[in-house]
C-alpha cells in the first residue's frame, strides 16, 4: 500500500529557504564590514535593546539572584545529568596508536577546540535547557573559552535563569545579543570576544542559516533550525498521550512541523481530533505557534505496517522520534535515521528536551540522515600522528617516492629521497 496521506502539509521547512538566506547574508556581510557598531543596531532593530551586551560580574550575580530556589535546583539537577552523559559519551574518545610496520608509529588522539561559540534561543521562550545542553558539553570537553549568547529582552537583558543555567554550567562569557547578529559576533570576535572556533547550538531559521553560511569560516555543529517531531504509533498507543506529545512539539513555534505516523486509521483519526482541542487549550503564545504548525506543517500518514512505518520515519529523518508501539526492541533496532529516539509512553521528547541528559541540540531538516545531534564529539578534534626510527622509514620512503613520481609530483618525491639517501648512504634506490 502507498502511504496514505489523511492531512498534508502545505509548508515544509524549505519553503522559506531562499527568502531567509538573502536576509541573512546581507546582515552577515554588513556586520562583518561594520563590526561591533552594526551589531549593536541589529540588536536594537531585531530585539529593541539598548543595554550591555557582555555581562559584568555583577550583573550575572545579580540576574542570578532574581532567580527561585526551586528552579536553580531543577536546573542543577539537568545540569548534573548532561554533564554525567557527556563525560561518558567522552569516556568513549580514547587515543589509539597502531605500529603500522615495525617501528613505524601512526596514532590518533582527540583535542577540543579551543573557543566555543554557544547559541541559546530566547526570542519566543526562554531556552534554559539550551544553556545547559550547549555550556556544559563544551566544558566536559574541554573548551578553554565559552561564550554563551542569548536575544536579550527590550530594558531586561537576558532572562535571569539562562543566564543562571550559563554560568553555572561554566560559560565564561555571557552575551545579550541574539540571532545572526550574536551568531555573527562569536565567529568574528566582536566585543572584545575571542573568535568562536566552533558555533553550536539551536536556533531559529535565521541562526540555522547564519550557523550554515559562516560554516568554513567557523566549525558548527550542525543545522539545528526549527525543531521537528515524528511520532509512530500503532494501535496499542493512547490516543490522548500521542495527541498532548504533537502538541508539545508544535509549540516551539509556527514552523514547527509534527508528523504522525501510524498503521491504525482509528487512532489516527482519534488523534486528528484531539489535537485541535489540546492546542485550544494552550496559553495564547504556545496556542497560536501550535495551531500554525499544525495548520500548515504536519502531517499524518497512514501505512500498510510497521516496516513501511519506519521506511516512512527514516525518509523523513526526523530530529525528534518517538515510539508508542508494541515490541521497542524492534524498532530499536530497525531505525536509523533521527536525532534522538524516544522508546515507548514512559519517556517524552520533553523530558530529553529538558532533564535527563542527551543532549536536545538535534539536527532538523532532514540531517538526521547524515549527523546526530550535539556531544562531546562536536567539540572534539580527532587528528593524528606519526613517528618513525630510520630503519623503519626506509620501505615507506620507496614506496612514497614511487607513488609520488607515479602522480607527476615530483617534489613529494624527493622529500623521500632525500631521506633515503641520508641514513642509507650505502644503498641505492629505484
Ligand atoms: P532565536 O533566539 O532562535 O531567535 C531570535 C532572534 O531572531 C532575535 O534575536 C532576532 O535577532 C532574530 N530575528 C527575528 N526575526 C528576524 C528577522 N525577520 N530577520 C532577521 N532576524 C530576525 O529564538 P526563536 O525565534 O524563539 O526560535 C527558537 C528556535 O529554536 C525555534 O525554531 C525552535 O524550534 C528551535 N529549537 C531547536 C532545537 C534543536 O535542537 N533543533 C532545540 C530547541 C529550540
Amino acid at each position: 500500500m502507498a502511504r496514505d496521506y489523511l492531512k498534508k502539509a502545505t509548508l515544509t521547512a524549505m519553503s522559506d529557504a531562499g527568502e531567509t538566506h538573502d536576509i541573512v547574508r546581507e546582515i552577515l556581510a554588513k556586520i562583518e564590514a561594520g563590526g561591533d557598531a552594526v551589531a549593536l543596531e541589529y540588536a536594537a532593530k531585531f530585539d529593541r535593546y539598548e543595554g550591555s551586551i557582555l555581562m559584568s560580574e555583577a550583573e550575572i550575580e545579580a540576574a542570578c539572584a532574581l532567580v527561585p530556589e526551586r528552579l536553580k535546583a531543577d536546573i542543577r539537577f539537568a545540569h548534573d545529568n548532561v554533564r554525567r552523559f557527556a563525560e561518558t559519551q567522552k569516556s568513549t574518545l580514547t587515543d589509539v596508536e597502531l605500529e603500522i610496520v615495525p617501528g613505524f608509529v601512526a596514532g590518533q588522539k582527540a583535542i577540543p577546540v579551543d573557543a566555543a561559540g554557544c547559541y541559546v534561543p530566547g526570542g519566543r521562550y526562554s531556552h534554559i535547557a539550551s544553556a545547559i545542553m550547549t555550556v556544559t558539553t563544551a566544558k566536559v570537553a574541554g573548551c578553554r573559552h565559552i561564550t554563551a549568547a542569548s536575544p536579550p529582552r527590550p530594558g531586561v537583558g537576558v532572562a535571569p535563569a539562562i543566564v543562571y543555567a550559563a554560568h553555572i554550567c561554566g560559560a565564561d562569557k555571557i552575551m545579550a545579543m541574539g540571532g545572526v547578529q550574536g551568531v555573527a559576533a562569536m565567529t568574528y570576535g566582536l566585543f572584545g570576544l575571542p573568535p568562536a572556533n566552533i558555533l553550536v547550538g539551536p536556533g531559529n531559521q535565521f541562526v540555522a542559516e547564519a550557523k550554515r553560511i559562516l560554516f568554513g569560516k567557523v566549525g558548527i555543529d550542525m543545522i539545528a533550525g526549527p525543531t521537528d517531531s515524528l511520532i509512530l504509533a500503532d494501535k496499542s498507543a493512547d490516543a490522548h498521550i500521542v495527541a498532548t506529545d504533537l502538541v508539545s512539539q508544535a509549540e516551539h513555534g509556527y514552523n514547527s512541523p509534527v508528523w504522525l505516523v501510524t498503521d491504525d486509521r482509528a487512532l489516527a483519526e482519534k488523534v486528528m481530533e484531539m489535537v485541535p482541542e489540546l492546542i485550544e487549550d494552550l496559553p495564547e503564545l504556545n496556542r497560536e505557534n501550535a495551531f500554525a504548525a499544525w495548520r500548515d506543517y504536519a502531517e499524518v500518514i497512514l501505512c500498510a505496517d510497521r516496516e513501511e512505518m519506519a521506511v516512512c520515519s527514516d525518509d523523513y529523518a526526523p530530529e525528534h522520534l518517538t515510539v508508542q508501539a508494541e515490541d521497542l526492541d524492534w524498532w530499536l533496532e530497525r531505525l536509523t535515521c533521527y536525532g534522538s529516539l524516544f522508546l515507548g509512553e514512559e519517556t517524552t521528547v520533553s523530558y530529553g528536551d529538558k532533564a535527563t541528559g542527551t543532549n536536545h541540540v538535534l539536527p532538523t531538516s532532514g540531517a538526521a540522515s547524515y549527523t546526530g545531534g550535539l556531544s562531546v564529539h562536536k567539540y572534539m578534534k580527532i587528528v593524528t600522528w606519526q613517528r618513525s626510527t630510520r630503519e623503519a622509514s626506509k620501505g615507506v620512503a620507496e614506496a612514497t617516492a614511487r607513488i609520488s613520481r607515479l602522480e607527476g609530483m615530483e617534489g613529494h618525491a624527493r622529500a623521500a629521497d632525500v631521506r633515503l639517501a641520508k641514513y642509507f648512504p650505502d644503498e641505492t634506490f629505484d
